[in-house]
Parts: structure tokens; sequence; C-alpha cells
């Protein structure tokens, strides 16, 4: 809704690589409760925005504020603690762990003891805590993963794999869901289901941005899109305010 509180916000965002401009001052605004897609043709600057906003790339530009913070340059881990969490392209699931562990891990490393976050425990010690434990298949129930609990994540198919990483990455109930590609690789079946994940992780309020290229799953899931472009925001509306724009049509003609 555009009333709703910014999230996350993003104020003339430059990051160069030896001179090579891939985000070349991007500006955004991402309120509370919004599914936004990020579009745009390949080496547009989509994961570099992505690793600016999760702490992996300090800007050379401009102003990240994540809940009306100053957050830019901050580290990966504090901004994780902040609220910001986020799937890659490439699945980073523990593959010989169970899907259960997978989330139980993620759960044990987002604890607070006594204000202190990242006490790693034996994996032994995080499968005997029977509280975690509970709130793992909490998870695993509400997106439908709990028929495999107990198997590794490799013997599932990819788009189940997927959805176990999402789970896993909104476990411990971050403000801020970032997906880069999702629906890569997935059947239409595997893509319809993700769709409805991630509309359940919305409604259970967490904001979303997606990095996607499949134009159905974006069209059909985001009420804003932003488009880029060479590291730029060349569009910036509901899915048919996009679609119509000359400078997309444009942008994508030259893909
Ligand atoms: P997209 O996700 O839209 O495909 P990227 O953000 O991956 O685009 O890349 C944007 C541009 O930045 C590309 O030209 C890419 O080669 C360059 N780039 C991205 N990351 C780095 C890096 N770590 N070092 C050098 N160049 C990079």
């Amino acid at each position: 809704p555009a009333d709703a509180p910014a999230v996350l916000r993003a104020d003339d965002v430059h990051m160069s690589f030896r001179g090579l401009k891939a985000l070349d001052g991007v500006t955004l605004t991402v309120r509370q409760g919004e599914i936004r897609g990020i579009v745009g043709p390949n080496g547009s600057g989509k994961t570099t925005l992505f690793n600016v906003i999760s702490g992996l790339y300090r800007p050379t530009g401009g102003r990240v504020e994540f809940g009306g913070r100053d957050v830019t340059g901050l580290p990966p881990y504090r901004l994780a603690r902040a609220g910001i969490s986020r799937t890659f392209q490439n699945l980073r699931l523990f593959g010989d762990l169970t899907v259960r562990e997978n989330i139980l891990v993620a759960l044990d490393r987002s604890r607070t003891v006594d204000g202190w976050r990242y006490l790693l425990r034996p994996l032994s010690v995080v499968r005997g805590d029977r509280r975690l434990r509970a709130r793992a298949d909490e998870v695993l129930d509400r997106y439908g993963l709990t028929a495999f609990a107990g198997q590794p994540p490799r013997s599932l198919p990819y788009g189940t794999q997927r959805r176990v990483e999402i789970a896993r990455a909104v476990a411990a109930r971050p403000r801020l869901l970032l997906l880069d590609e999702p629906a890569a690789g997935l059947n239409g079946d595997e893509v319809r289901q993700l769709g409805e994940m991630v509309r359940s992780i919305r409604d259970s309020g967490i904001t979303v941005v997606v990095i996607e290229h499949n134009m159905g799953l974006v069209m059909s899931l985001c009420e804003h899109i932003t488009v880029l472009a060479s590291g730029a925001v060349i569009a910036e509306g509901s899915p048919a305010e996009v679609a119509a724009a000359p400078a997309v049509i444009e942008a994508y003609l030259g893909d």
C-alpha cells in the first residue's frame, strides 16, 4: 500500500568495479507488506543491488536505509541481525543434513543469548533442543515441507529444495526477504508452488523483494515492479504500467 511505512530505501546508490558502473544511481522505496519485483536484462545490476542491500558490497556512492535507519556499508551479519534475509541464485543448503536440521541450524544462528548472537553450538546439541525443534517443525508445516523433514535436501526435486531454502531464510522471521531468481530451473508446477509460498510469506508480515526472469510469475506476484537497465531504474509501476513503458520494451529488445 502506498501509505505503508518504507522498509527499504535506496537513495542514489552507485557501485563501480574498476570503472564499470554496475549501479549508476539507483533510487527506490519498498514499503511494508509489498512483494516488489526487480527485473531487467542480464548485467543490468540486479544481483549487485541485492549484494549492496545485504552488505556483501559497500556501495561506492549513495545510501541504503532499512527500517528508517542508515545501514549503508554495514556488514552482512549486522544486516541479517537487523532483519534482512536473502537467498542466492545457486542453492546454499547443507546437502548432507536433513531438511529439518537445515531449518534448525538457521534458527539456532538467530538465537539471542544475553544479547549475544551466533553462539554456535554443535549440531548434536542443536538437534536435542526441543523448543527449537518445535519451532522448526512449525516452519516446515507452514510451508508444506513436513513430509520431507527427515530427508537430505539433495535427495529432493529441485523445486522442493528451493522451497526448503526459502523456508530456512524466513525461519527466524526477518522483516525483509530478498529472493534472487527463485524460479530459475523450476517446472510449471514448481513455479506455482513457489508463488503460493511467497504470497504466504508476505501475508505473514514479511516484505519481499524478488529478482525474477519468469515474467508470468513476476506479473502475477508483484503489485510493483522496478525495471533496471545498465545499472539504472528505467521504469517503475504496476505490471501493466511497466509492460507498456517504451523504455522497457527497448531494453528488452536489446537483450
Ligand atoms: P544482473 O544481476 O542484472 O544480471 P549483475 O548485478 O550481476 O547483473 O551485474 C551487473 C554488472 O556488474 C555486470 O557487468 C557484471 O559483470 C558486473 N559485476 C557484478 N559483480 C561484479 C564484481 N564483483 N566484479 C566486477 N564486476 C562485477
